[in-house]
């Protein structure tokens, strides 16, 4: 009897720790993806900031859609398939007049770095009222990859979370939304993570959210969240 009290307790003291650690580690490193993505102003700029959304419809137009037919389609779809994930409505116009959020097909690269692709997105009152899209067309190999992390920055996460599995990554090429970024685009665009929250709160808050997506437990959560500060800055 006592044999086999002792193996019912090494099994409960032993077994699940390995699956808590694991639901913690998976847990730190969602929630630092979040602070690198969203709480960043960007990477030439790495310094924490708040919240920043958008919570208007996009208006999504095309400087000049007839020269690329099928990147107007591409890059329509890399838009809306995250604006989906984040709940925010699309009206497609058939240019950029009236547009608030513009791609342009730009063979020059930008900065004089051909191949590039790049997206800027502005905001007032932490809201994001406006997105570009910079999508370089003799950048075929991985045109996919390329509009769908230029849109995510346009939707808020301004930053690379090199680390993560994520789309935003250099180190993982991806050339879709992986898992993690569908929760990364729910978690920002969850009402409870409010405009211009600052990047401590925002960051315990985001990092709980997250754990109860990955469904963590609590003790897991309470670990990992409760004494966020957001993202560090760069040295
Ligand atoms: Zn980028």
């Amino acid at each position: 009897m006592m044999r086999f009290l002792a193996c019912l307790l090494l099994a409960a003291g032993l077994l699940p720790a390995p699956v808590g650690a694991q639901s913690r580690d998976m847990l730190a490193d969602a929630a630092r993806a979040f602070d690198e993505s969203a709480l960043r102003l960007g990477d030439d700029d790495a310094r924490p900031i708040g919240v920043r959304k958008w919570l208007e419809p996009i208006k999504l137009g095309f400087d000049n859609p007839s020269t690329h037919p099928d990147l107007v389609r591409i890059t329509r779809e890399a838009v809306r398939t995250i604006a989906v994930e984040a709940g925010v409505p699309v009206v497609d116009l058939s240019a950029s007049s009236g547009a608030n959020f513009v791609v342009y097909f730009d063979e020059n690269g930008v900065n004089g770095k051909a191949g590039y692709c790049f997206a800027n997105s502005w905001w007032k009152s932490w809201a994001i009222n406006r997105g570009e899209l910079r999508i370089n067309p003799t950048r075929m190999r991985d045109i996919d990859r390329c509009t769908v992390h230029e849109a995510m920055h346009a939707f808020g996460f301004n930053s690379h979370p090199h680390a993560a599995d994520s789309i935003l990554s250099y180190t993982h090429g991806r050339r879709a939304l992986s898992p993690l970024d569908l929760h990364l685009i729910h978690t920002l665009y969850d009402p409870r993570l409010t405009l211009g929250m600052k990047p401590a709160p925002a960051s315990q808050l985001a990092c709980r959210m997250l754990g109860e997506r990955l469904g963590a437990a609590a003790a897991a959560i309470e670990a990992v969240c409760r004494d966020r500060k957001g993202p560090t800055p760069a040295l």
